[in-house]
């Protein structure tokens, strides 16, 4: 249930959850969304009360999940807007033509359909060729540093599948020498992709994310943690793997 509260002038919208609980606790969502939970007797002048004592956390706290939203960089897939595509930022459009295709410009993408106004239509379009592009590219970026790192250990040949993920940028699966890349790695920057290439394969030496896999991440890429890093700030997946 959708409740408000005012703070310092400000209307603070807030979800309200009733729950089996003793305890009221705030939560603060990933949309910069204040959530509530409360016990199913809990008053609501004794919810507000615990809000108006911590109305400074969640004020700061708000702001600041604000300032994370705007850093992530995200792709709606519509019509004259941005699109983000292997680190770079290009205008995408969609037009009518007798032939599919999609042409990469210097910082235009535009899809050709054959019915643009087919919305979906066109998306899959430019989907279908997004898939390709990070095929060729994933594959690249695993084998740049399978290469080095046969020279050294045993790694298998591996089957690569790519599909969308919503909390995982990559996974490896050593008994079926398979790796898992997040389609969405297209939309990042090379080095980026290239971090979660080489953790993968790290994988097939280690499943643990230990000291051992640590070191050999590190052999390959004294730069893994800044890489990491930057993946995750701009591109917002909260991902451990
Ligand atoms: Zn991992």
């Amino acid at each position: 249930m959708m409740r408000a509260i005012i703070f310092d002038n400000k209307i603070i919208e807030y979800e309200l959850n009733r729950k089996a609980k003793k305890n009221i606790n705030i939560y603060i969502n990933p949309n910069s969304t204040l959530k509530v939970s409360a016990p199913r007797w809990a008053l609501i002048s004794e919810i507000e009360k615990v809000l108006y004592e911590k109305e400074k956390w969640i004020l700061k706290n708000l702001e600041k999940q604000k300032h994370i939203d705007k850093n992530i960089k995200t792709n709606s897939f519509e019509n004259n807007s941005k699109i983000w595509f292997k680190g770079k930022e290009y205008n995408l459009f969609f037009e009518e033509s007798k032939k599919n295709f999609v042409f990469l410009g210097e910082d235009q993408i535009i899809t050709f359909t054959k019915n643009k106004d087919d919305k979906e239509y066109a998306k899959n379009v430019l989907m279908k060729w997004i898939k390709n592009v990070a095929t060729n590219d994933f594959k690249n970026a695993i084998d740049c540093y399978r290469d080095e790192m046969v020279k050294k250990y045993k790694i298998p040949e591996y089957e690569l599948q790519i599909r969308s993920m919503k909390t995982r940028w990559g996974t490896c699966t050593p008994s079926k020498n398979k790796i898992t890349l997040n389609l969405s790695l297209i939309y990042a920057p090379k080095e980026e992709l290239e971090y979660v290439a080489l953790h993968e394969l790290t994988h097939f030496l280690e499943i643990r994310h230990n000291k051992h896999f640590y070191g050999i991440m590190e052999e390959y890429m004294p730069d893994y943690k800044a890489r990491r890093t930057l993946l995750n700030k701009e591109y917002g997946q909260i991902c451990k793997d």
